[in-house]
C-alpha cells in the first residue's frame, strides 16, 4: 500500500514551489493507487502567518486536489511528540543542553552542512541549572545511505556533517525533524515526495527512524525552482508567480517544471481533464534533478 503526503508549513499561502511539491506528491500517489494525505506543519507558531493554513487548504481545493483523510495539525500534537521524546530519553539517546548560540559559536569552529557542529559540551559537562533546556540526540559517526528516486544515491555522515541535533528547542517547541519523523510513522506514510531543499534533512530523519525502530520510507526530492542564474527563488518571487495565473495555467507550469511535457491544450482544459491527463501520463522518471526557470520579477 502506497501512502503519500503533502506537508506545507503555513508561513504564507501556497507558492509555486509548494504547488510543485503538491502536484508531484499527488500524481505519484495516484499513479500508485495510493492515498494522499495533507498535514499542516504549523509547529513554529512564531513563524506562522495568520490565516495561511486555511488559505493553503482553499488553494488546494481550488486546484482540485482531493485528500484521503482529515488534515492533521502539528500544533495540536505536542503530547504525542512528548511521548516520542520520552521514549528516546528512556533509550538514553538524548540529553539536555543549555548552551546559548553564542556559547556554541565560541566553543567550536567545525562547520557542518547547515551550521556549527555542536561540540557535545553538555554531554561531557553537567548542563547549567535554571537555564532553558533544549534536547539533543546523540549522533555517532555512522554513514546514512539512501537512494532517492530522483536525486539518486546519497550518503551523509550525521556526526561529522550535522552533529547532535536538537529535537526540542529551548523555547519549548518541538523541532521539525522530530515531528516529521513521528508523524510520517504514525500516519503510516510509505513515500515522501517533496522539495529538494529538504534533501539535507533526510539523513537526520532516517537516523531518527532507525533509533525509533520505524519502517524505512522511500524518498523522491523534486527540484527546487531557481532562476536562470541558479539562485534559489525567494518565497516572494514564487508567490508572485502564483498570483498572475489561473489554476490551469499554474498546473500546466508545474507539470512542465516537473518534466512531464503537458500538451498546450491543458491551459484551457478543465481541472478534471488536467487530473485525468496526469492519471495516464505522469512519469516520476521524467522529473529532472534540477530546474531553472524565468518567473515574473
Ligand atoms: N513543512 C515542510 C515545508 O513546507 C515540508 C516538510 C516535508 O515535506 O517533510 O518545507
Ligand atoms: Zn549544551
Amino acid at each position: 500500500m502506497y501512502v503519500g503526503r503533502f506537508a506545507p508549513s503555513p508561513t504564507g499561502p501556497l507558492h509555486f514551489g509548494s504547488l510543485v511539491a503538491a502536484v508531484a506528491s499527488y500524481c505519484e500517489a495516484k499513479a500508485n493507487q495510493g492515498l494522499w494525505l495533507v498535514r499542516m506543519e504549523d509547529l513554529d507558531r512564531p513563524r506562522e502567518m495568520k490565516g495561511a493554513a486555511d488559505a493553503i487548504l482553499h488553494q488546494l481545493e481550488a486546484f482540485g486536489f482531493e485528500w484521503d483523510s482529515e488534515v492533521i495539525y502539528q500544533s495540536k500534537r505536542n503530547e504525542f511528540y512528548s511521548e516520542i521524546l520520552q521514549q528516546l530519553k528512556q533509550q538514553q539517546l538524548i540529553y539536555p543542553c543549555t548552551c546559548t548560540r553564542k556559547e556554541i559559536a565560541d566553543s567550536s569552529n567545525q562547520i557542518g552542512i547547515d551550521s556549527i557542529i555542536y561540540p557535545k559540551t553538555c554531554l561531557t559537562h553537567p548542563p547549567k541549572t535554571n537555564a532553558p533546556i533544549a534536547w539533543r540526540i546523540k549522533t555517532s559517526p555512522t554513514l546514512i545511505k539512501f537512494n532517492d528516486a530522483i536525486q539518486g544515491s546519497l550518503e551523509q555522515n550525521i556526526a561529522d556533517q550535522v552533529g547532535d541535533f536538537v529535537l526540542k528547542r529551548a523555547d519549548g517547541l518541538y523541532a521539525y525533524q522530530l515531528a516529521v519523523v513521528a508523524d510520517d510513522a504514525e500516519q503510516k506514510i510509505t513515500h515522501v515526495v517533496r522539495g529538494a531543499d529538504l534533501l539535507d534533512s533526510t539523513s537526520r530523519q532516517i537516523y531518527l527512524q532507525q533509533q525509533l525502530n520505524y519502517n524505512a520510507l522511500q524518498y523522491a526530492h523534486v527540484p527546487v525552482a531557481s532562476n536562470i542564474a541558479g539562485d534559489k527563488l525567494s518565497k516572494q518571487t514564487l508567490a508572485k508567480a502564483i498570483e498572475v495565473h489561473t489554476a490551469n495555467h499554474l498546473l500546466y507550469d508545474a507539470l512542465s517544471f516537473l518534466g512531464q511535457h503537458p500538451p498546450a491544450e491543458i491551459k484551457n482544459a478543465t481541472l478534471k481533464e488536467i487530473w485525468h491527463w496526469c492519471g495516464s501520463n505522469w512519469q516520476l522518471t521524467n522529473i529532472p534533478k534540477t530546474r531553472k526557470i524565468s518567473v515574473p520579477s
